[in-house]
């Protein structure tokens, strides 16, 4: 099919390192759709469930960013998803990168990231995390409290200390405010601390909440930064770092931009000086990243099995029983811990991936794979009567907080990743602009 060409060339920036052409493992292609056609195909294991990763969304976003807070140094929370190809993706484009822990880092460095483009952005770490990112030259981190202060100084004595700051994060889905952020009150103590240490503290750094759907909280956690940065005044300091961390949504973007760009222009009127970066992570990958999970087990009470005429069933309570082969131990972790409700698509149907535009539905609930009753992907969604054992549900916006804290609980292995340059006219666009920038 004209879809199914290699285009080991389409996600080649030119200028740029090629990202992908040499590896074997990956499956280019164009067109989202495609790459679950290949299930079909048999391309893929035909039980297995699998990403399919669209690099071009995660360019656009870039572009996106570059548009709308052209001040704003991106430093991508690998946390988020650290998928190497999106890494390469980014280190490609020159963003930066927030690091959690001494396994990000390695990862990071392996792909030659300069240390100076990381940031320690964990606010209590491991005094030999410190140790090891020091000898990594990484030097930049951030901390909320007097004992980490005590560990830094201990263990590396020229870091670069960013003070992390509590903000209002009553309106995000992931309140990060219960375990980390220094209310501003304590802070000219902590740097009275930093100071008596003979610490260098460099600026301000703070999160409004993973998932934040109220961008006027980015107004009111720079107010805040603005105060923190008098302090470092008061205490002796000239702060020339503001992180204005993650927390960025890809529906209220160009609205949380435009407010977070206003606040700073009001808090921050002479900034020549003032280096400015965020932590963003589910902002770049979230919609990049879908998920094809194939129907590997039915349930139906005896009055809906096939073949029966009696329907006597609430249509309101799910009846059917679907399983697929990932689950909330698996990529749909993010039910859990990130407060997500995915929602299934169908992409085959009795077999056949052309499913009609409208076919009779009957509530239904979806299930993980493992022997856990926990393991719920949907408690009542509306599927087709007529979904069977072996087609394909898919789930979109799976890209943020999903297969990096999958577990392989019951011997389920963690899905894999078909990485496309995406399709339709968006993708032909965004070619055009890869070929442009090379002339
Ligand atoms: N920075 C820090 C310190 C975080 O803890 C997180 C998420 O937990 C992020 C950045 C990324 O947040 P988001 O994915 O909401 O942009």
């Amino acid at each position: 099919g004209k879809g199914d060409a290699r285009v080991d060339d389409d996600v080649t920036i030119p200028g740029l390192p090629p990202l992908l052409r040499g590896h074997p493992d990956i499956h280019l292609r164009n067109g989202v759709m495609n790459a679950y056609e290949l299930a079909a195909a048999g391309e893929v294991d035909a039980e297995k469930a699998f990403f399919v990763a669209d690099l071009s969304y995660v360019y656009r976003q870039h572009l996106r960013w570059k548009a709308n807070l052209p001040e704003i140094e991106p430093f991508y929370a690998v946390k988020c998803n650290p998928d190497p190809y999106v890494l390469r993706l980014l280190a490609a484009l020159g963003t930066g990168f927030d690091c959690a822990s001494m396994g990000e880092i390695s990862q990071v460095a392996a792909i030659n990231i300069d240390p100076s483009r990381i940031i320690f952005a964990n606010p209590c770490k491991a005094a030999s995390f410190i140790r090891s990112a020091a000898k990594s030259g990484v030097d930049m981190m951030t901390f909320d409290n007097t004992d980490e202060l005590y560990k830094i100084a201990r263990v590396n004595p020229s870091a670069k200390l960013v003070v992390r700051i509590l903000t209002d994060d009553s309106k995000s889905l992931c309140r990060l405010g219960l375990k980390f952020g220094a209310p501003l009150v304590s802070v000219p103590g902590l740097l009275a601390k930093a100071r008596e240490l003979q610490l260098d503290v460099i600026g301000v750094s703070f999160h409004v909440g993973s998932g934040c759907y109220d961008s006027s909280a980015f107004a009111d956690a720079v107010k805040r930064a603005r105060s923190a940065f008098d302090m470092g005044k008061e205490a002796g300091y000239e702060f020339n770092l503001l992180d204005v961390g993650g927390g960025f949504e890809d529906g209220s973007f160009e609205t949380t931009a435009s407010i977070l760009k206003d606040a700073i222009s009001q808090h921050f009127p002479n900034r020549r000086d003032i280096r400015i970066i965020a932590e963003p992570g589910r902002y770049y990958v979230s919609k990049a990243f879908s998920l094809a999970a194939n129907v590997i087990a039915r349930r139906a009470p005896p009055a809906l099995e096939r073949g029966s005429q009696d329907v006597d069933v609430d249509p309101e309570q799910p009846s059917v029983m679907y399983y697929i082969n990932d689950g909330v131990y698996g990529s749909f972790n993010c039910i859990l811990f990130d407060h997500q409700a995915p929602q299934p698509h169908v992409l085959s149907l009795g077999g056949s991936f052309h499913v009609p535009a409208s076919v009779p539905l009957r509530a239904s609930s979806v299930w993980g794979p493992t022997c856990d009753s926990i393991d719920c992907v949907c408690a009542v969604t509306q599927l087709p009567e007529t979904l069977q054992v072996g087609d394909w549900l898919a789930f979109e916006n799976m890209g943020a907080y999903t297969m990096c804290a999958a577990s392989q609980f019951n011997g389920f292995e963690v899905s894999t990743v078909m990485y496309t340059a995406g399709g339709g006219a968006d993708a032909a666009e965004v070619r055009a602009v890869l070929r442009e920038r090379g002339q």
